[in-house]
């Protein structure tokens, strides 16, 4: 797969991108961009990954889920990342035409993607990226959630069988909203950080 030719895909959906072989090379530019911001964090094993709490804390005040101790303190932080001035996050899956589908348990992460900031940032991961919608929705479904829902150690059969989705109807159910994004949207700026490595589920 071509990096460049997702990106100018992208590029025609209204998305700014920037293109980088390794995550250190992205790490670099977004800690470059941001210097005593209020920056939020969409709850993303990417950014987790690359360590981005750590590298902007060191001069921004940094809203990350990640960091929270409990469900309740989960919900004040993911609260608190909306109306940050940008947002940080990734994806569930890409098409290789430039569309971006996230499915989400609580809604923090898509309502965060869609309004109240004045940038957004997707950092992806090429592992991410698919040739169409179908595809794209079959591997969020059926590797990422699963993925995510045994890192969380929920009672889900995906994360108990570790294979495939279930549609279940667990009460651990992390998969009730699924955002299929089709071009950028309006009177927000919004950009995707394109990786060429393997990140995130
Ligand atoms: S719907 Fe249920 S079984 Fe399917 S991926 Fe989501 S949590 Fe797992």
């Amino acid at each position: 797969m071509d990096l460049q030719n997702v990106a100018k895909a992208l590029e025609k959906n209204r998305y700014a991108v920037k293109v980088f072989d390794t995550k250190e090379e992205a790490i670099q530019y977004l800690d470059g961009l941001f210097d005593n911001l209020i920056v939020g964090f969409g709850d993303s094993e990417t950014m987790e990954q690359m360590h981005l709490y750590e590298t902007l804390s060191a001069h921004n005040t940094v809203i990350d889920p990640k960091q929270s101790v409990d469900n309740d303190d989960f919900l004040r932080i993911a609260r608190d990342c909306l109306t940050t001035e940008v947002f940080l996050t990734s994806v569930n899956g890409m098409t290789e035409d430039g569309v971006l589908i996230n499915l989400d348990g609580t809604g923090n992460r898509v309502a965060g993607s869609l309004f109240g900031h004045r940038k957004v940032y997707y950092i992806v991961g090429r592992n991410k990226i698919a040739p169409d919608i179908e595809q794209a929705i079959w591997r969020v479904r059926n590797i990422a959630a699963p993925k995510n829902a045994k890192r969380l150690q929920l009672r889900t059969p995906c994360a108990i069988k570790g294979d495939k989705c279930y549609n279940c109807a667990s009460p651990d159910r992390i998969c009730n909203g699924l955002l299929i994004q089709m071009k950028k949207m309006n009177d927000i700026d919004m950009e995707v950080v394109l990786i060429n490595e393997d990140l995130g589920f």
